[in-house]
């Protein structure tokens, strides 16, 4: 799994002047000294922010756009393309490239919940060589199968049908502030598969160093 920033607009500055614009009025940043990464937003800007996100005020906030590079396995791609609105995906198409995909088989597998909505448990299975040789195994074998289907001329598109599911894939995926909240927010739920959740926290962890002020508010309300 990977979460690579490629590009963004915007900063917790931009989120107070989309506010400010009602009054035609418009801030900025509070220099502690001479060098230019070294600013803060004034306290009463701060403050506007909370205020923005307490109240769902959302659209200044999104007046920011940032794109990832995102690399995920098929399931957890799945669930995160869910998240439709103020969201674009772009993603690499197995109709259109065969070479074989990364496996990103797990390394520990964990027990079933008692509740079934959980999914899983935090306890792990007690997994014995027998049974990790085999589960590599087939996973080999899919990735043979797959190989010898496109040597056969079998195209990609259904090729790709005897892929294991923890193969990767790879997609750029571009939002604003209240997007990413909103998938955060969705995804932090214990209830959400731990992968799911990683992914999570690595865009959280990308935007509260963009945004450290408008991301604290958003994701506390
Ligand atoms: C823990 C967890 C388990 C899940 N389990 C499943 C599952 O078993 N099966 C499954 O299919 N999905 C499942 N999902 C996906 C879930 O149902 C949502 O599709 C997903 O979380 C995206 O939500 P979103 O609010 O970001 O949706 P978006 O589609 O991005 O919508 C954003 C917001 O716009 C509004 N909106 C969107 N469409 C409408 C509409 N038609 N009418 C009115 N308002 C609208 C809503 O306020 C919505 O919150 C699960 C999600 C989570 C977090």
């Amino acid at each position: 799994m990977k979460v690579e920033l490629l590009d963004y607009m915007g900063d917790d500055l931009a989120v107070v002047n989309a506010a400010r614009v009602s009054f035609d009025k418009q801030s900025h940043w509070q220099w502690l000294n001479d060098l230019e990464h070294d600013a803060e937003l004034y306290e009463k800007d701060a403050k506007l922010i909370g205020y923005l996100a307490k109240h769902n005020h959302w659209t200044p906030f999104a007046h920011t756009a940032i794109k990832f590079r995102v690399t995920t396995t098929f399931p957890i791609t799945k669930q995160l393309h869910k998240h439709t609105v103020g969201g674009v995906v772009n993603e690499v198409s197995r109709r259109y490239v065969s070479y074989l995909p990364t496996l990103d088989i797990p390394t520990e597998w964990r027990k079933s919940a008692e509740n079934a909505k959980q999914g899983s448990s935090d306890d792990l299975v007690l997994m014995d060589s027998a049974m990790r040789e085999q589960v590599d195994k087939v996973m080999e074998a899919c990735l043979a199968l797959y190989d010898d289907l496109l040597l056969k001329g079998v195209c990609p598109e259904q090729a790709r049908m005897v892929l294991p599911l923890c193969s990767e894939t790879t997609w750029i995926w571009t939002g604003s502030l209240v997007f990413f909240a909103r998938v955060c927010k969705l995804r932090f739920h214990s209830a959400a598969q731990k992968e799911t959740r990683d992914v999570a926290e690595q865009i959280s962890k990308h935007m509260s160093e963009l945004f450290p002020v408008s991301w604290a508010a958003l994701m506390e309300n």
